[in-house]
């Protein structure tokens, strides 16, 4: 063995042959893999799936008792607007899982512009081997999702894990993430009618009071039952801002007058993670808008949501899994991204 402790960086969903070539890889040439689970907690969709307890217990299935005993899982969230909080957050974590003085090799391939994560950590010594064969989890998820039969889906799946994603349909979250893969699968054939490959926009506001923040729960897929924040696709016929407070008041009743509203905008700044949306590419403008301290006005659930309702700023952190696309990134960032404003007024921003 050449080396202590080897990484590799994964989503993992689901772990299929090509992941597990991987892990004999890492384990053939250190003591210890630490395999960090990507995207963790992320808004559940038919890209990430399954949650990091779920993906644990799914490679665990895969591997055997002797490699599972030098193997440690460890939850990594994304940044998706801040690459240098991601890298730091991997360093924090693969330094406080390494005894003092280990050698660390990163593994994993460059499999396409997504895999330039595995040149930013210089500090360790790379596993530079291409793969003997490449594999593609996304059709695995389509066909599973679409309810396949297995010799389509489970064929590139170490046999573990195939018996554990046979189980895994039988619950009911499959049943959830399979009628949001119908849903998916069917706008972008609609989209894939057009001419190019279609860039949408819409507009989220993020409305602050008193330490809440103002979102829905979704009464439409997708993302059915997720929380959001009040939003949507702009019109052909008005500005951001209008189609901004628009969707607002359509989604949530919110009865402060018009000026307030765009009096209290602090910040505005453009949401545009090329994965951010599973329907396609969708670029969102957010809105920062802060209440002066007060009652929390009164709001009611609108068009296309079950509930309109304030939640305190501290539990949104512990319902990050529970919301729609990049919205709790874009009640994080959003206090932090320098202002974009789609109109170079950058006035009182
Ligand atoms: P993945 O599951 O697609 O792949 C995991 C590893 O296995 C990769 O190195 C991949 O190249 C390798 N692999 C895939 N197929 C293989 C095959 N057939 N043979 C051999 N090896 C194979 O995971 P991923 O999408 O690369 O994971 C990266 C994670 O890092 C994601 O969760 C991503 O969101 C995260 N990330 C986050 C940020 C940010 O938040 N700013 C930035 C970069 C990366």
């Amino acid at each position: 063995m050449t080396h202590d402790v080897a990484v590799l960086i994964g989503r993992f969903q689901p772990f299929h042959a090509g992941h597990l070539l991987q892990v004999q890889a890492a384990l053939a040439k250190a003591r210890r893999l630490f395999l960090l689970l990507g995207s963790h907690r992320s808004s559940p969709n038919t890209r990430n799936p399954w949650s990091s307890a779920e993906r644990q217990q799914m490679i665990s299935a895969a591997l055997s008792a002797q490699q599972s005993d030098r193997v440690t899982f460890i939850p990594l969230r994304d940044h998706l607007y801040s690459d240098n909080r991601w890298i730091k957050e991997v360093q924090h974590k693969v330094a406080h899982a390494c005894r003092p003085g280990d050698r660390v090799l990163l593994m994993g391939y460059h499999k396409d512009a997504s895999s330039s994560y595995l040149n930013v950590f210089p500090q360790w010594d790379r596993h530079g081997e291409a793969p003997a064969f490449i594999l593609d989890a996304t059709p695995i998820r389509h066909a599973y999702f679409l309810g396949e039969p297995p010799e389509v889906w489970g064929k590139d799946l170490p046999a573990g894990v195939k018996t554990w994603l046979e189980a895994y349909q039988h619950t009911e979250r499959y049943r959830w993430l399979a009628a949001e893969a119908a849903y998916i699968s069917q706008y972008r054939k609609l989209a894939s009618l057009a001419p190019h490959p279609p860039t949408l926009v819409s507009t989220d506001a993020v409305v602050i009071q008193s330490d809440h923040v103002l979102v829905v729960r979704r009464r439409l897929r997708p993302g059915l039952g997720l929380i959001a924040l009040p939003g949507g696709f702009l019109r052909p016929n008005e500005d951001l801002l209008e189609g901004m407070l628009r969707e607002l008041r359509e989604e949530t009743g919110l009865k402060v007058p018009k000026p307030v509203l765009e009096g209290s905008i602090t910040n505005r700044a453009v949401f545009d993670a090329p994965g951010r949306s599973q329907r396609g590419r969708i670029i969102s403008h957010a809105s920062l808008i802060q209440l002066k301290p007060g009652p929390l006005p009164h709001v009611h659930g609108g068009t296309g949501v079950e509930q309109a309702f304030w939640l305190p700023l501290s539990e949104a952190s512990s319902q990050e899994e529970a919301f729609f696309e990049d919205h709790f990134h874009i009640i994080q960032h959003i206090f932090t991204r320098p202002s974009t404003p789609p109109d170079g007024d950058s006035d009182g921003l």
